[in-house]
């Protein structure tokens, strides 16, 4: 009988990801609801003390695979644990990132326990009704978000992307007991050699860390209007974001784009200059808690999803914000 809601909680250089928090909230929720507990695995080398953490963040039960060869990310030793695990303990559903790491391991897993998966999910619940978990993700080029079930198959299994769902708030008095589960992994089950580790040096900014974003659009005129905004984000104390526009035009680093295809992301403020609000945008960034959108066009659909609009010229507007901000 398939029980519980797992996580796979994604460590590296022994740290647990931000996204692995978000999940366990999310699973948290789903696991209440169909009156289950919520397990978070854990695989890596030395890793239980940083697993335990994971009590205090909503995991009812935590299991951690500790081996020297999951060190590092590797797809065969990885695929192997997390199918041991799911043959032993027969989880209702599985959860993962849909990071790097999360959807080159999550399909593997599902071929390997022959159940369906669900990619780069922005939703889940569970459905009063038959208890089954809908998986919403975008389709069709993000023109609709399809909602998907598996019925026939356990574990239900999906990918999350970050940034969506909402980590619980710690609770230091929460502790357990993690269970170390031995998966079997070895060398053995390496079947490519890691030879070296190159980190990326070039200095990237996680927008999706940011309480404060201010975000163009190509409304802003060009590369010379991220200037501006960076005046505005540093008087406010955040970063610049951009629409897929900028970027496919050059003028800001693929990082900072907000969108369905760049990054989810939920501030406390994010102010759009000059964004439209296409949908692909808006469903990187309307769970902000406010949104101050500045367009010229009063019928721009960015205002569909702002809390307080402006129409107007940004590249006017803007500057007369900042000036008024230098001033209190
Ligand atoms: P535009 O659509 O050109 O809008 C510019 C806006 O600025 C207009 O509303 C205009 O009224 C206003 N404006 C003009 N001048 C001024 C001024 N001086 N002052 C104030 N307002 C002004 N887009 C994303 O952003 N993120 C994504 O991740 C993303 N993924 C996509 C994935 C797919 C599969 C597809 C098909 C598209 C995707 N897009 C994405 C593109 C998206 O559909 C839009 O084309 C894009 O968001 C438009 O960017 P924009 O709002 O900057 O530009």
């Amino acid at each position: 009988m398939s029980k519980n809601v797992y996580v796979f909680a994604e460590q590296r250089d022994g740290v647990i990801q931000k996204v692995a928090y978000e999940l366990i909230g999310k699973a948290r929720e789903l696991a209440d609801a169909l009156g289950q507990e919520v397990v978070a695995v854990v695989l890596g080398d030395g890793i239980q003390a940083a697993a335990a953490e994971l009590f205090k963040f909503g995991a009812d039960q935590v299991i951690a695979v500790d081996a020297p060869v999951l060190g590092e990310y590797s797809t065969e030793p990885y695929a192997k644990a997390m199918n041991a695990i799911i043959k032993a303990k027969e989880p209702e559903i599985v959860i993962y990132g849909a990071t790097a790491i999360g959807r080159d391991l999550a399909p593997r897993v599902s071929a390997r326990v022959h159940t369906g998966l669900t990619a780069d999910c922005t939703k889940l619940e569970i459905d009063e009704e038959t208890k089954g978990l809908w998986m919403t993700r975008p389709a069709f080029g993000g023109n609709i978000m399809a909602t998907i079930v598996c019925p026939n198959f356990r574990p239900q299994m999906a990918t999350v992307r970050p940034g969506v769902m909402k980590a619980l708030e710690e609770d230091a008095s929460k502790t357990g007991t993690v269970e170390v589960f031995d998966a079997g992994v070895s060398e053995a089950d390496m079947n490519i050699k890691i030879r070296e580790v190159v980190k990326d040096t070039k200095k990237t900014v996680d927008i999706t860390e940011a309480k404060i974003l201010v975000s163009g659009g190509r409304g802003i005129g060009g590369p010379e209007g991220f200037g501006m905004l960076k005046e505005l984000a540093d008087e406010l104390g955040g970063e610049i974001a951009s629409s897929r526009a900028c970027v496919d035009a050059g003028w800001i680093d693929r990082d900072r784009q907000v969108g369905q295809t760049g990054k989810t992301v939920r501030p406390n403020l994010y102010i759009a200059a000059g964004i439209s609000g296409a949908i692909q945008h808006a469903a990187g960034m309307e769970d902000s808690d406010l949104i101050i959108a500045i367009n010229k066009n009063n019928t721009a659909p960015i205002f569909e999803v702002a809390d307080v609009g402006i129409v107007g010229d940004c590249t006017a507007i803007i500057p007369k914000l900042t000036e008024a901000l230098k001033k209190l």
